[in-house]
């Protein structure tokens, strides 16, 4: 029994929701065949941010040099800025049968899923409004103003949860990645991902 090319995960949610630490906490637990995509920005690095781990920071310049050349899988304006997945990397891993995750906003899930209807499309939701205001201003790293239009977009965002497949709710760190694994793991198990080949037990039984 054969296991097709890998999987194409897709997590969105707003910002600060925690995305970018599920995410973390699933690549630390080695998870066979489990990637993630780095992405491409024009915005500026935080603080505590390298360029080529958490994203491959770039001039504007050259992410509209890369839309022309049709090197995104997906791109994004988010904010004032631009962000996009690296097509050749997400299709050489999935070919290659590894798992990727995306960790892209609602407007790039909604281009992945008009060309990728295989994906499986998770969003992480926060526990409540308060709850997800907390997280902005208690992570620092954006203006007041800023605060305001991202609770904005969370409210836009969050509207659009209900085309995802499926919707893990983060109140608990460790139970939110408990259930991200257990989705990809039913997900490989899907009657559709296998080639069911029965030609050694002919072999041996007829
Ligand atoms: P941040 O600036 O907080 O790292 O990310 C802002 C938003 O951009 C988040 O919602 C994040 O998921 C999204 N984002 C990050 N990378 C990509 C990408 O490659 N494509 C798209 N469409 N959105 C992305």
């Amino acid at each position: 029994m054969i296991d097709k090319k890998g999987l194409l995960i897709v997590i969105s949610g707003p910002s600060a929701v925690g995305k970018g630490t599920i995410c973390k906490e699933l690549i630390k637990r080695n998870i066979e065949n489990l990637e993630i995509s780095i992405s491409a920005t024009t915005r500026k690095p935080r603080y505590n941010e390298v360029n080529g781990v958490n994203y491959h920071f770039i001039s504007k310049e050259t992410f509209e040099s890369m839309v022309q050349q049709g090197e995104f899988l997906e791109y994004a304006q988010v904010y004032d800025n631009y962000y996009g997945t690296p097509k050749k990397y997400v299709i050489d891993r999935l070919s290659e049968g590894k798992d990727v995750i995306l960790e892209i906003d609602i407007q790039g899930a909604k281009q992945v899923r008009e060309n990728y209807k295989e994906g499986i499309f998770i969003f992480i939701m926060p526990p409540s409004y308060k709850e997800l205001k907390n997280r902005i201003m208690k992570r620092g790293t954006e203006a007041q103003k800023d605060i305001e239009k991202r609770m904005k977009c969370a409210y836009e965002e969050i509207k659009q949860a209900e085309y995802y497949n499926y919707i893990v709710v983060n109140d608990d760190l460790y139970s939110a990645v408990e259930k991200i694994y257990c989705i990809i793991t039913a997900e490989k198990c899907k009657l559709n991902r296998y080639h069911i080949d029965l030609s050694e037990f002919k072999e041996e039984l007829l």
